[in-house]
């Protein structure tokens, strides 16, 4: 058998183990609204949903710091990672 443990990431799955936590803490600053269209995303269904969104990837350096999360819906976080 081959030993070799290997620890493969692609760098935006480097997310903190309080993760969870952490996003309802941004969704609470923010008060569940949407920081570009203002709607507010409280709920599950698909286009209400809040997503916490990094403003500087972490790809590019970005942090999980406060300042550099936000509260997104589904329709502008799409928007803002090019899918639509
Ligand atoms: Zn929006
Ligand atoms: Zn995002």
């Amino acid at each position: 058998m081959c030993g070799i443990i290997m620890v493969y990431r692609r760098p935006n799955e480097k997310y903190p183990r309080n993760w969870n936590r952490l996003r309802f803490v941004i969704f609470k600053r923010d008060h569940y609204m949407c920081q570009i269209c203002g709607i507010k995303c409280d709920s599950e269904t698909l286009s209400r949903r809040p997503n916490c969104h990094h403003i500087i990837p972490i790809s590019k350096g970005g942090s999980h710091s406060w300042d550099n999360l936000t509260t997104l819906c589904d329709r502008c976080h799409r928007i803002m990672h090019g899918i639509i």
